[in-house]
């Protein structure tokens, strides 16, 4: 059986005694290969590695640090096949979608590239008298990333881009449900120039979190995961002095007003509700048609669409989805099905039961929609996080955005609609981090900034663009003073003043 190791100093290492465990085929079920879950002490080796090698790197160049990563950004589109499938065989997305996972986190590999002119500090010139005043960003030092299973190239390249960029070194903490790209991407890292020990990447649970949010060496930590392991890690890195930024889960809505274009909306609600089994964060997996001749008209359209959809193995070119991630999540969201009928909303399609021929034991699960759904309800309240939908009808565009508002979860939301002045209003009025007009899945470019609101993220500071650079470095500012000739203040017990 294959042992998925840890990366340390720009090679694989093995962890003596470590524990293993089982990576899953989630389209056969089948146990793939085994990750090795390291302790304490290679939390120690990494930092070690990393603290040796991160002043070296903040001493190479900005221009030649972008060099580096054009070479990665090369090597990724080199080998974006190799990768997609070795992503599909251990996540389960079908192998296309993997390749968006992947084209999402090299767009950031490439904003990353721009490094020299976006760690730029300003200048005054003259701000008193022989007086100026710089700010330079400096890299943090060594900063840490932990990432959940449903991006396992995305999100890792989301952080360790930017962090590296700036002159950082990276610690890599992927999800053990999906752990080998991450170490491919190292592996092509370290191809493209980058020095061993400037990017680690260490497998692991709980305790190689715990180890990384109590190392003094580590001065900042990004999350994204669940909410509670989130709020838990976000509270533990901050008492220990870390900066920290702590992404969490999502129940986006997407309202349908009276005058959208419902062909349009339904097909973009197929996928953004079930793609990728509806495993991402942006995903939306809550309908809010506004009146109820929108509600009747939407779910007329909506049950031959989901009829029509073609659930299959990561492999299958044609397939809408795949499985879901392990036969552990299948049972926990066939449970909010079931609760999702005991409390009361009503079952219009029923993906429990669906049987892949030949895959039989592989983690399928068939569409779900649900109707007549109600806030309270915990099935609505809580984030099921797999193929099910759920309508909750609105009788006015105000009562939608307050549905999207008051939600514990404030990742992304979307309108669809004809009507400028609605969409504007509510762009405007949601509490809601990330909002779509007209765009189901509303996953900012890579140089804008990725957060949420509420529960959904906790820290001050969002994922890449400008907030990446920001998080990633530490602004010093300097007022340096070359008085002319030989004249001496008599001021020197005062607190200076540009006079
Ligand atoms: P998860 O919270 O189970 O795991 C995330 C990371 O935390 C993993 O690396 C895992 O090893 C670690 N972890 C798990 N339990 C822990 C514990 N008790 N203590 C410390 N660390 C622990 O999340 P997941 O199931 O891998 O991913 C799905 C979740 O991530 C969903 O809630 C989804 O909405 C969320 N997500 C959010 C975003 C976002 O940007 N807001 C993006 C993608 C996914």
């Amino acid at each position: 059986m294959r042992t998925i190791h840890q990366f340390i100093d720009g090679a694989a290492y093995t962890e003596a005694g470590g524990r293993l465990q089982d990576v899953f085929n989630p389209s056969t079920g089948a146990v793939q290969a085994q990750v090795s879950l390291g302790g304490s002490a290679l939390v120690d080796r990494a930092v070690a590695s990393a603290v040796k090698a991160q002043p070296a790197w903040a001493a190479v160049n900005p221009q030649r640090r972008a060099r580096v990563m054009f070479e990665f950004k090369r090597l990724i589109e080199a080998n974006m096949k190799e990768l997609a499938e070795l992503l599909s065989s251990e996540h389960g997305k079908v192998v296309s979608d993997s390749m968006g996972d992947i084209q999402r986190g090299l767009d950031v590999v490439e904003f990353a590239c721009g490094i020299p002119h976006l760690m730029k500090g300003e200048f005054t010139d003259g701000a008193g008298p022989g007086i100026d005043v710089y700010s330079l960003r400096q890299p943090i030092g060594v900063a840490a990333g932990i990432t959940p299973f449903n991006f396992p190239a995305m999100i890792p390249l989301w952080m360790l881009a930017p962090a590296i960029a700036c002159g950082n070194a990276f610690i890599l903490k992927p999800s053990e449900r999906d752990p080998s790209v991450p170490i491919r991407l190292a592996e092509l890292l370290i191809e493209a120039g980058l020095p061993p020990g400037v990017l680690n990447v260490i497998q692991g649970d709980k305790v190689v979190v715990d180890a990384i949010l109590d190392h003094p060496a580590i001065k900042a930590v990004s999350f994204v995961g669940s909410s509670d392991i989130a709020n838990y890690v976000y509270g533990r890195g901050a008492a220990n002095g870390k900066r920290m930024q702590c992404m969490g889960g999502a129940k986006n809505h997407g309202i349908v007003m009276p005058d959208a274009d419902l062909d349009q909306t339904v097909a973009d609600i197929m996928g953004a509700a079930y793609g990728s089994a509806g495993e991402r964060c942006m995903a939306l997996p809550v309908v809010v048609p506004v009146g109820e001749s929108t509600a009747e008209a939407l779910r007329a359209k909506l049950i031959p669409a989901i009829e029509a959809l073609r659930v299959g193995v990561s492999t299958d070119n044609d397939a809408h989805y795949g499985p879901v991630v392990t036969g552990q999540h299948k049972a926990r969201i066939e449970g909010y099905i079931q609760m999702a009928i005991d409390e009361g909303s009503e079952l219009v399609v029923d993906g429990r039961g669906f049987k892949l021929q030949g895959h039989e034991e592989g983690y399928f699960l068939g569409p779900t929609l649900f109707d007549h759904v109600k806030p309270g309800m915990k099935s609505y309240e809580d984030e099921i996080f797999g193929p099910v939908l759920q309508m909750v009808r609105a009788s006015s565009a105000d009562e939608a955005i307050e549905l999207a508002s008051k939600h514990q979860y404030g990742n992304g939301v979307a309108i669809f609609t004809r009507n400028g002045d609605a969409a504007r209003e509510f762009a405007a009025k949601v509490e809601v981090g990330m909002v779509g007009i007209n765009v189901p899945i509303p996953v900012p470019v890579s140089y804008y900034s990725f957060g949420g609101w509420k529960r959904s993220g906790f820290g001050d500071l969002n994922q890449y663009g400008m907030d990446g650079i920001r998080f990633y470095t530490r602004t010093k500012t300097v007022t340096a003073r070359w008085p002319k000739g030989g004249a001496v203040s008599d001021q020197s017990f005062v607190i200076p003043t540009m006079r």
